[in-house]
């Protein structure tokens, strides 16, 4: 990392060459939040020696998602507070997961306080996965918003973010939960930080996904068709349309 950015009060942004990841660090009076770990505990212990150049302060974890590039890194953190949607720590459960799982598992939404600082954590509902949760810091006007928002060479989306596409016709609606908290910085899991602009261009993309794909579905179009006509790169419209 070549050091945090800076987007908000005590809010900070590192982005890492590993898997392009972007992670979050929001400081309080009494703690601080750290958003996403990275992909294995070698990172993790990377990182957190990376906040530890910026707070001593006690810090809490919030997972945005199961995605291993996100999650894995958790080790180094422990024992900490462990925030997570309750299929995350599922899914890291599972055989095969990770040994270390989310202690402080949400449904809906949670609130840590940091001192004189609250972060708000919502799930949206489905979207890049079943279990993404966006953390709000309302005093500084950031959302950390994990896959929910991508930007890869091209387009919005990679074909990976649709690598399960039963989410996709939620997924604008969970953008629409997102704007709602009227960012002035949204923090992707991926890539450099964008505006709400950005958020609401993604969300027109996947609306016409979802209408192309209901044209081919009655048989309207073909599938080649409907990837012809799609806002995005062939790749990825073939991968949400397959
Ligand atoms: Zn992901």
């Amino acid at each position: 990392m070549d050091g945090w950015s800076e987007v908000g009060d005590g809010v900070f942004v590192g982005r890492y060459r590993e898997w392009d990841l972007t992670v979050g660090l929001v400081l309080g009076d009494t703690g601080c939040l750290v958003v996403d770990t990275r992909a294995d505990r070698a990172q993790g212990a990377e990182l957190a020696s990376a906040v530890r150049a910026v707070t001593p302060l006690p810090w809490t974890v919030l997972l945005t998602h199961h995605h291993f590039d996100h999650c894995l890194g958790l080790p180094a953190f422990l024992p900490c507070p462990v925030w997570a949607h309750e299929r995350c720590a599922a899914h890291l459960r599972a055989p095969g997961g990770d040994a270390a799982v989310p202690d402080h598992p949400l449904t809906g939404h949670a609130a840590v306080d940091l001192g004189g600082r609250r972060v708000r954590l919502h799930h949206p509902g489905p979207a890049h996965t079943d279990n993404d949760v966006l953390a709000h810091v309302p005093d500084a006007g950031v959302v950390f918003a994990g896959d929910l928002v991508e930007h890869v060479p091209g387009g919005s989306f990679s074909a990976e973010s649709f690598e399960d596409v039963t989410h996709l016709a939620q997924w604008p609606a969970a953008l629409d939960a997102l704007l709602a908290l009227a960012p002035r910085v949204v923090v992707p899991g991926h890539g450099d930080p964008v505006g709400p602009d950005f958020v609401a261009s993604a969300r027109d993309e996947l609306a016409a996904l979802i209408h192309l794909r209901r044209e081919r579905d009655s048989g309207a179009l073909t599938t080649d068709e409907a990837v012809a006509r799609a806002p995005l790169p062939p790749p990825v419209a073939g991968a949400a349309l397959r």
